[in-house]
């Protein structure tokens, strides 16, 4: 029997938080299945829906957690990555697994309340295709992280091609044909937010307030909310690599008429002692714009041997009651 409904939780050092998570997740998505089974006035049937926990090659006894979690449950699955991929990667095993016709993604931690899936699963029920949950306020962010994401969102808006939803983060129910759609790109490094957007479809939007953090810490350090900032970037939006054309003319103009005051100045005035501030100005400032354009080629292309490489987007290292996917890699 196929699910209807797919919850799927990227798990990374959350063992002390999984036992809440399921009791709320399975309690959430029972009032779900239940909204739709009565809408079409069915018979009520088992393992309507299903929960998959993708441990993101967690440190402390996630695994653990997850496999004592199958064996009560058989609607709970479990996949464990060989290594620490990432989020996205963890995500990307989820909705190549999940079988229901949606599937709802959200944090292990419990800052994505499960009791949202109701809502999100009534608009799906009216036609929406993604639903995304806002959040109404970061407060649950260190202010340090607030500011630079207010940033990079700012940023992100006035040169990305694809629109992200304001306020969205990862919470978000997909239909199945969004999720087959999602599961047909060929690129190794993902940034869900955007092509969840990138690929259309009706959207609509749910507001929510995230709780506080339920247990453990959160994993994103500085160095790491970078690199996903740079990946989100580069692969929506080719402008970092045109500014360049730009400038350099630019620049070539500016210095181009500077060149030619020097020598109308040099043939009216005769020579004077060359500018040591001017040189050294236009040196500095010049090695430091090339700097920074070799630098955005370097990511650009950094991407394009990522992605030529081929390399599997994560590998799987063990699965709890899910057919194992053996030694060949699952992407
Ligand atoms: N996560 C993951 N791999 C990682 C980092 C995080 O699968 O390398 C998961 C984590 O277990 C959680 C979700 O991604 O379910 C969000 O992580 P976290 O709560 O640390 O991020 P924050 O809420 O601070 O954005
Ligand atoms: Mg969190």
């Amino acid at each position: 029997m196929t699910p209807l409904l797919s919850a799927i939780v990227p798990v990374y050092n959350e063992a002390d938080g999984l036992p809440l998570l399921y009791e709320r997740l399975s309690a959430a998505l029972d009032a779900a299945v239940a909204l739709l089974e009565n809408a079409a006035s069915q018979e009520p049937e088992p393992d309507r829906w299903e929960i998959l926990l993708v441990d993101d090659g967690s440190r402390d006894a996630s695994w653990q957690g997850i496999v004592g979690l199958t064996a009560r449950d058989r609607r709970v699955k479990g996949i464990r990555f060989a290594r620490n991929f990432g989020k996205e990667a963890a995500m990307a095993a989820g909705l190549h697994a999940a079988r229901g016709q949606a599937v709802v993604i959200l944090d292990a931690d419990l800052q994505h309340p499960p009791e949202l899936i109701p809502q999100m699963v009534a608009l799906w029920q009216q036609g929406a295709q993604v639903v995304t949950a806002v959040r109404t306020d970061r407060e649950t962010d260190p202010l340090w992280r607030r500011s630079l994401t207010r940033l990079f969102y700012r940023l992100y808006q006035a040169i990305s091609e694809v629109a992200l939803t304001p306020g969205g983060g990862d919470f978000r129910l997909l239909d199945r044909r969004v999720v087959a759609a999602l599961n047909a790109l060929p690129e190794r490094k993902r940034f869900l937010k955007g092509l969840a957007n990138w690929v259309g479809f009706t959207h609509q939007t749910l507001p929510f307030r995230p709780a506080a953090r339920h247990a453990g810490r959160s994993a994103w350090s500085l160095r790491k909310l970078w690199r996903y900032a740079i990946d989100g970037l580069v692969s929506f939006t080719t402008l970092p690599l045109h500014i360049w054309s730009s400038i350099g003319a630019f620049v070539a103009l500016l210095s181009g008429s500077y060149g030619l005051y020097l020598i109308v100045r040099t043939l009216v005035f005769g020579r004077d002692v060359p500018g040591y501030a001017s040189i050294m100005v236009a040196i500095l400032f010049l090695s430091g714009v090339q700097l920074i354009s070799l630098g955005v080629l370097g990511e650009y292309l950094g991407r394009v041997f990522e992605e030529v490489k081929r390399r599997p987007l994560y590998l799987v290292g063990e699965v709890a009651n899910l057919p194992d996917p053996g030694v060949a890699p699952s992407a």
